[in-house]
């Protein structure tokens, strides 16, 4: 077919430069390479993550960018070699590869795959070339999705073949705020039936780790933000308390530990604050108690705690996107 090897003219949303907003502009995208697929992106959301790409606290990040890493499409074209996709299947491009032979990849305990992105100072395909221009200038890829423009090009080992009757534009979310926020309760805190939760900010992603917590059988989570119009749904979907810290003379840790005799079993970070941190980590109880940091701190930047928190035993970790395996 020959429109594979056309250029597309399409829109995206470009950041030209930190601090800037986004601008919908025209594009060009060139046609897949060897190994690559073209994708006519029909819906994406917005996580809060492309905020820091934005304000240039998403480390790595180089400009002109085209943001959004929370889309799902359909396969326009296909590069020399690929066989897992074909036109007009529909997909999501994941924005963590799995190239499904790395020792990480092999080891069902990692999602990192080690021909991620993320290890390296450049948001451009792994042949290190970009596939967009805009007004004769290069434009940068972000997490090999840029799901802000119509049409995109991601490796095949970041493109997912979904069910042909899914609905994309609720679909996209599994890119990464639903996956993030579930796979958090699921696979890195492994939330056990009949335990106490709590979590932290009640975005898309935090909404979606208390759907992991009641998937996974906690007796009660406590949701915890400082919007109060986010505790109706949070409600609806598992939420057993909602506090908002701001109704509270004493910090919310406190608040938390009285609530549940010792403090909770997992507690979840789903903001990107410091003080937060502190806040979810205390809340856990503080021998047995795991916190998982869900929300991102500008990059470089560091966050003192107590020591005592973690000498009584806390576990503290992190995750990155859930620790889900897209594939
Ligand atoms: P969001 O902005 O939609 O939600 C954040 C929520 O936190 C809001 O409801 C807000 O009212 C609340 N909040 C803000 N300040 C608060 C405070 N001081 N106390 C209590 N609540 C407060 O964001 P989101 O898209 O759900 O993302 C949440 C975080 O997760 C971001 O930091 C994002 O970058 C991060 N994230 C991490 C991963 C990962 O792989 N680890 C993946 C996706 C998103
Ligand atoms: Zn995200
Ligand atoms: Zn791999």
């Amino acid at each position: 077919r020959l429109c594979c090897f056309q250029v597309i003219k399409c829109r995206a949303a470009v950041a030209w430069a930190v601090g800037k907003p986004l601008s919908v502009e025209e594009v060009e995208v060139a046609p897949p390479k060897a190994g690559e697929v073209r994708i006519k992106i029909v819906a994406t959301g917005i996580c809060h993550t492309d905020e820091y790409v934005l304000k240039g606290e998403f480390p790595n990040v180089d400009f002109p960018v085209i943001p959004g890493h929370e889309g799902a499409g359909i396969v326009e074209s296909v590069g020399e070699g690929v066989t897992s996709v074909k036109p007009g299947d529909k997909v999501i491009p994941i924005p963590l590869p799995h190239c499904g032979e790395c020792s990480f990849c092999l080891n069902p305990e990692s999602n990192y795959c080690l021909k991620s992105h993320l290890s390296e100072p450049q948001n451009l395909l792994p042949d290190k070339t970009s596939r967009f221009t805009c007004k004769g200038k290069k434009i940068h890829h972000f997490l090999w999705v840029s799901s802000f423009a119509e049409y995109t090009v991601i490796p095949e080992y970041t493109t997912v073949k979904i069910d042909a009757a899914a609905p994309l534009d609720k679909v996209c979310l599994l890119g990464c705020g639903f996956s993030t926020g579930y796979g958090a309760a699921i696979n890195t805190a492994k939330v056990k039936p009949g335990s106490t939760c709590a979590v932290f900010g009640l975005g898309g992603v935090g909404l979606s780790a208390v759907m992991g917590c009641k998937a996974a059988g906690a007796s009660r989570i406590v949701a915890i933000d400082i919007n109060k119009d986010k505790f109706a749904k949070a409600k609806e979907l598992g939420a057993t308390d909602c506090i908002n810290p701001r109704d509270f003379k004493k910090p919310v840790e406190e608040v938390i530990t009285e609530m549940t005799g010792h403090g909770v079993d997992y507690s979840f970070e789903v903001i990107g604050r410091a003080d937060t941190m502190n806040a979810a980590l205390a809340s856990c109880n503080m021998n047995t108690g795991v916190c998982v940091m869900v929300g991102l701190l500008p990059s470089g930047s560091a966050i003192s705690i107590d020591p005592m928190l973690l000498l009584s035993g806390r576990t503290w970790k992190g995750t990155l996107l859930g620790g889900t395996k897209f594939q």
